[in-house]
């Protein structure tokens, strides 16, 4: 199958030297992304900046800002059978990027910002993709019920939740725990503490088999 991944953070440019972004490392993206070309599917990763290398065998898009990532899924979509957005991207970004390097003349300053575009929530709405789609989400409460909402309201088949208010586990770390919802009356699966790499292997079974059994 043809998998479309996004991973990493995104950087929204406040002026031509400074960004705002987060803390996101890309880790479990590129985890998955190297674990679907194992398991021999062609896999398109369209990734943020982030500090580790692409794993081989793959193609890769590199992108900055939200708005790039939108556009280069928007551009790749029609070819996937599997989108898997993993990607931290930024919710807000400034309202406008100063020409110059905005300098320190007063004590306080206030950023404009606006929504930046939901990549996910376009992917059925406007990309019209007919694949699977498979959404994350972290939260740092009630995370059965914002998960339960969010693959309704955006369309998913899988949403892989994870609660990143624990040690050790989700940003930035090599370990992950995660539950995965599904849409209809598949009960949900729990993955419990491991590497990003195992739960990437299970992730991509777990899509598999969805993809043969359950759609
Ligand atoms: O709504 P929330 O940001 O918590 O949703 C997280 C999921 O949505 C992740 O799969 C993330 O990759 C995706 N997302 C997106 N575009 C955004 C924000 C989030 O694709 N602008």
């Amino acid at each position: 199958m043809k998998f479309l991944i996004t991973a990493g953070p995104t950087r929204e440019a406040i002026d031509p030297v400074r960004y705002l972004s987060n803390r996101s490392s890309g880790k479990m993206g590129y985890a998955i992304a190297a674990e679907a070309a194992r398991a021999n599917h062609e896999v398109t990763l369209v990734t943020g900046p982030v500090a580790i290398s692409p794993p081989d065998g793959i193609i890769v898009c590199q992108v900055e800002s939200a708005q790039q990532m939108y556009e280069a899924v928007c551009a790749r979509i029609a070819d996937a059978d599997v989108a898997i957005m993993t990607a931290a991207v930024a919710d807000y970004r400034p309202v406008r990027i100063a020409d110059q390097k905005i300098k320190k003349n007063t004590d306080n300053m206030i950023l404009e910002m606006e929504r930046t575009p939901d990549i996910l929530g376009s992917t059925r709405a406007e990309f019209h993709f007919r694949g699977m789609l498979v959404g994350f989400a972290a939260e740092t409460a009630n995370i059965a019920e914002y998960a339960k909402q969010k693959l309704e309201r955006k369309g998913c088949d899988m949403i892989v939740a994870n609660d990143v208010s624990k040690p050790g586990i989700g940003f930035n770390s090599d370990d992950n725990a995660v539950t995965v919802y599904f849409a209809g009356n598949q009960q949900p699966v729990e993955i419990d503490k491991t590497s990003k790499q195992e739960i990437a292997s299970k992730l991509v079974q777990l899509i598999e088999t969805y993809q043969k059994h359950l759609r």
